[in-house]
């Protein structure tokens, strides 16, 4: 079969971003590093030289397998509706776009109903081939091992079966360039003897099983001191659990604050499970949820009779944490009249229900909770001095989000997994793109935005997909568009969408007049098409005549070229 040329390049070209403020390089979703050769190669001999020919290749095919796996996956997307052809020369495009050498295509054989593929490749200048002889100079076996894990992770990937590619010709041989060959496993005789350099290495295997068992005995260790809820890791949550851990021991009234969304309830869960009432009753309860009149019977309890509509005596809030704790969010919103009665029933240590003249022993814990500054609202007389500083003996902060940005990735995993079993949905979990902009989010809604836009991502992902930026933020924030991108000369320069409000600035700085900008762009297209006053008039997307008028009428503008 014949190959055409390659399908043109600007679409994947487009896709590579430099964002220099970030300190980050992007190919679509996927974060890059620009990075020397020579680095790349002295890893590449480090790893030769300490585990031995066998297992570094091994490490390095592999590694080359990942990163196909990831090209085909843009693959699918950046091509979709186009030959399939044109699809799969994404592979060879970006690889040489990557750097990593020039690929010719020989023979191309694709139908992915059928399962059968044949693919044979050049490939020119082969960073590998040059290592390998740079290092150890010619050698009889063939060496670009990364460049073929590769182009059968690639293949694999977009085929959907195991392709796996061989070098049948190599330049670290002596040969005048490599060339590869790629067939579904099942179709090579000798299989055998290259699968294993894609599994994953015994060496390596031995590493990850002692990993588990660490993980495996750290998390039990873990699991002890931290409940199931709590994820954390940073030194702004760490500060709040350690407090937390320390209250739990006696039986201190517990204030927690912090703004909404922060997990208050989570943390007032922990001081409970961590606490020797464990085995008792948590209640939870939200003072700004209720109606005003309901709260004392809610809280305290009623007697049957005892208010409109108090048909049969009932429970307050108090008496069903007997023995337990008694979380009390938004405290703030608790009415005067109940801040009193809240006050006796910690100084008594006992309750009384409405419409009831018995008193009730209770032994409860408090924990209390207010995103509002509680200290403000007794100046302003809407909190009882006595009751503040009744509750505020030990107060806890709870940081927002924004102030533990080390604990948003392992929040992500633990938050996906769960929505995953929610909506019996398995992705790969957010692209490194949608991870930096998660980090980058100010949180206003702290924990509880993160799990909403979790859940959102993992509704609108497609199955066994990638969550991506615009899976996750309706309005994507605009950090990115400062990048540079590389045009079609190959240059950095910044992105078509801002180059347009880069220019408004550096006009408006330049302080020209509209018309001398004008007379500018006039002349300067007409010296560029050297006096061809169409070519000049069709780069300024006007017509001939256009152009004419516009030349006599502008003072400042020279038509010194004769139109032709
Ligand atoms: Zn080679």
């Amino acid at each position: 079969m014949d190959i055409k040329d390659y399908p043109d390049i600007q679409d994947l070209r487009a896709l590579i971003r430099f964002s220099e403020k970030d300190g980050t390089i992007w190919l679509a979703e996927n974060r890059m590093v620009l990075m020397h050769n020579a680095s790349l190669a002295a890893l590449r001999k480090e790893l030769i030289d300490s585990v031995g020919r066998d297992h570094a290749r091994r490490v390095l095919t592999r590694m080359g397998f990942a990163s196909g796996v990831r090209d085909a996956e843009l693959a699918k997307r950046v091509r979709a509706g186009r030959s399939l052809e044109d699809g799969f020369f994404v592979g060879p495009q970006l690889h040489m776009l990557e750097g990593v050498a020039r690929v010719v295509p020989v023979a191309l054989e694709i139908d992915v109903p059928a399962g059968h593929f044949y693919g044979e490749f050049f490939w020119e200048s082969s960073w590998e081939a040059e290592a390998q002889v740079a290092d150890y100079g010619n050698d009889p076996e063939p060496a670009c091992w990364m460049h073929i894990g590769h182009a059968s992770g690639y293949a694999s990937a977009f085929m959907d079966r195991f392709i796996l590619f061989r070098e049948v010709e190599c330049a670290a041989s002596g040969a005048n360039h490599c060339r590869i060959v790629g067939k579904p496993v099942e179709a090579w005789d000798d299989a055998a003897e290259y699968t294993p350099y894609f599994e994953a290495d015994s060496l390596l295997n031995r590493l990850l099983e002692l990993r588990h068992q660490v993980d495996y005995l750290r998390s039990s260790i873990v699991q002890q001191t931290l409940t199931p809820h709590m994820v954390g890791a940073s030194h702004a949550f760490r500060q709040a659990y350690d407090l937390v851990q320390k209250a739990a021991a006696s039986n201190v009234s517990v204030l927690l604050l912090g703004e909404t969304g922060v997990g208050k309830e989570r943390f007032a869960r922990t001081l409970h499970a961590l606490s020797a009432r464990k085995n008792g009753p948590f209640v939870a309860i939200n003072c700004a949820a209720l109606p005003h009149d309901l709260i004392e019977s809610e809280l305290f309890g009623a007697e049957k009779g005892a208010y409109t509509g108090a048909q049969a005596a009932r429970m307050g809030k108090f008496e069903r944490a007997d023995g337990g704790t008694l979380f009390l969010d938004e405290i703030g919103e608790l009415p005067l009249a109940a801040q009193a009665k809240l006050l006796r029933v910690l100084q008594e240590g006992e309750i009384e229900r409405l419409g009831d003249d018995r008193t009730r022993k209770i032994n409860v814990r408090l924990v209390t909770a207010t995103n509002v500054n509680l200290h403000e609202a007794v100046g302003q007389g809407r909190f009882r001095a006595d009751l503040y500083y009744r509750l505020n003996v030990y107060p806890i902060h709870i940081p927002p989000l924004r102030e533990r940005i080390a604990d948003i990735p392992p929040l992500v995993e633990a938050m996906l997994e769960r929505f995953y079993t929610l909506h019996e949905k398995r992705l790969l979990g957010v692209t490194d793109k949608a991870m930096q902009f998660l980090k980058a989010h100010p949180w206003p809604g702290n924990i509880r935005e993160l799990e909403n836009m979790l859940e959102r991502g993992v509704i609108l992902a497609p199955q066994g997909g990638w969550i991506e930026v615009e899976h996750l933020f309706s309005h994507i924030p605009q950090a990115g568009e400062q990048d540079a991108a590389v045009c079609s000369a190959g240059h950095l320069q910044v992105e078509d969408s801002t180059e347009a409000g880069a220019l408004v600035e550096r006009f408006f700085s330049s302080g020209l007049s509209l018309e001398q900008l004008e007379a500018m762009l006039l002349n300067e297209s007409v010296r560029r098409a050297e006096g061809n006053m169409a070519c000049a008039a069709r780069k300024l997307g006007i017509t001939r005549p256009q152009l004419a008028y516009r030349l006599k009428k502008e003072p400042g503008a020279c038509a010194s070229s004769a139109p032709h």
